[in-house]
């Protein structure tokens, strides 16, 4: 019989949003309103579907909300000012672009527009940098939820060897800044690495980020590993009926690895409910930095 535990996304997001529904109360009885404002570029359906997640969930947690759609033909410049406008704007304290941009928008050039300090996606290069020198920052949504779930169910990371698949700048690298942050050993695979199962087999944990659909099979994994699966991929599966239904996989082949390991994420339910919850703590604390208010989640909900 197997007996892995699986680390639920849903439960300890829903334990961070109580916390910050909280605190957010508490802001406003000092007067303060926190505001997020999402920027969408043109319509695609993905895209906009995890914005109106993100507006509902502002809007259930008392944060103001102001959502800016704009044409797919706006230009750089008339994209550069809209973010100007909303550094300016004293009731706007996080500010998000929800990416890919369009092709001949410079991605760069817009995110390090954003007020560093309004920065709820923790992807400005001032964030960035601060991150990797252990400094006070905001830290990207999926890393932060990724770490608050590791460390809600296995407590002290010290000394733990831990490998991360993935080097993106939204995923991959600021994990493993966390990671070390938490005195894990921290190795960072990528495409080009070599013999990647025997790499991962050398993991106390694993963070599959990757975006290749249940990329990470048995022979990746070591008897008793944690496994966060960062993955979101969109398959066609057959049903028990042998009907063909759109379905959601991690980058990790849960049914191959289960067994084998001590813990897991499942897809969906893992990080995915971490990180509109920790897009919710980011806005908290760029508010309560912005208007110097004391920021401190509890022990099990920091990364
Ligand atoms: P990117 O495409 O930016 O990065 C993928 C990384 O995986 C790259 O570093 C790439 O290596 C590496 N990689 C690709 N193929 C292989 C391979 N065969 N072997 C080893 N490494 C490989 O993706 P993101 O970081 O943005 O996202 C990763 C996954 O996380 C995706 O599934 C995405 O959907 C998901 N995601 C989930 C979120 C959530 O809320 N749960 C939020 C954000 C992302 P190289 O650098 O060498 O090309």
């Amino acid at each position: 019989m197997s007996s892995y535990t699986l680390i639920d996304g849903k439960q300890t997001a829903e334990a961070l949003l109580v916390e910050i529904e909280k605190k957010i109360i508490n802001l406003k009885k000092q007067n303060i309103t926190p505001g997020l404002a999402v920027v969408l570029v043109g319509n695609d359906k993905a895209s906009e579907t995890y914005v109106r997640s993100k507006v509902a969930m502002s809007e259930r947690l008392g944060i103001k909300s102001i959502h800016k759609e704009l044409s797919v033909e706006i230009s750089e410049d008339e994209l550069l000012s809209e973010i100007e406008s909303l550094n300016a704007d004293d009731s706007v304290h996080g500010i998000l672009v929800q990416l890919p941009l369009p092709a001949h928008i410079d991605t760069e050039k817009v995110l390090n527009a954003i007020d560093y300090q309004k920065d709820v996606d923790g992807f400005h290069t001032l964030n960035a940098g601060a991150l990797s020198k252990g400094l006070e920052s905001t830290i990207p949504c999926t890393p932060l939820g990724s770490i608050i779930l590791l460390k809600r169910y296995l407590g002290d990371l010290s000394g733990k060897n831990a490998v991360v698949i993935g080097r993106s700048n939204i995923v991959g690298k600021p994990v493993g800044q966390l990671l070390l942050k938490n005195n894990c050993t921290v190795t960072y695979a990528h495409s080009r690495t070599k013999d990647l199962p025997a790499v991962c087999r050398q993991a106390d944990i694993i963070i599959a980020a990757i975006g290749k659909p249940e990329f990470v099979g048995s022979d990746f994994v070591k008897e008793g590993a944690v496994i966060i699966d960062v993955g979101i991929n969109a398959v066609q599966k057959e049903d028990s009926d042998g009907n063909s239904k759109r379905r959601l996989v991690g980058d990790v082949d849960f049914n191959a690895v289960c067994d084998k390991c001590s813990a897991i994420t499942p897809v969906p339910g893992g990080v995915g409910p971490m990180t509109i919850a920790c897009l919710m703590y980011n806005c908290l604390y760029c508010a309560s930095m912005i208007h110097n208010v004391d920021f401190e989640m509890s022990d099990d909900l920091r990364a």
